[in-house]
């Protein structure tokens, strides 16, 4: 099955449902648009809100707020957290050990508000490699 038949399944299974598995939260960054978008397809087969914003869990206040919105409205039971290789967002800052410190405390923070969502953090390089961290 071609990714356009699994997106067709996919939307018609959560329109009638209009609940989604997961909230994929990343950066707006276009490097990375295609490789998101095949591993959400693989990943989230039961559907996902998609999050795209500079810098990703750089901006706590507003990725709260929309995992806040997703669960109410989309009742989602796990969160994705990518933060990526050479983010602008971050410039020189952006090492992969800050954005390591930043995704485990974004997920500190979501897993004490939300304690019954399934809290996962990612980085992705540019080529395409998700990493679990
Ligand atoms: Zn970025």
């Amino acid at each position: 099955m071609g990714w356009y038949d699994k997106i067709s399944l996919m939307k018609k299974a959560t329109n009638q449902v209009h609940s989604c598995q997961a909230i994929v939260v990343s950066c707006m960054d276009f490097r990375l648009s295609d490789h998101l978008t095949l591993w959400m397809l693989k990943n989230c087969p039961g559907g996902f809100d998609r999050v795209a914003i500079a810098g990703s869990v750089k901006n706590l206040p507003f990725v709260l707020e929309q995992v806040e919105l997703s669960k109410k409205l989309h009742h989602t039971k796990e969160v994705y957290l990518i933060n990526h290789e050479d983010c602008g967002a971050y410039g020189a800052d952006g090492t992969p050990e800050r954005h390591k410190k930043d995704l485990a405390f974004a997920k500190r923070i979501i897993s004490e508000k939300f304690p019954d969502m399934k809290v996962k953090t990612l980085y992705l390089t540019l080529a395409g490699e998700f990493t679990e961290v």
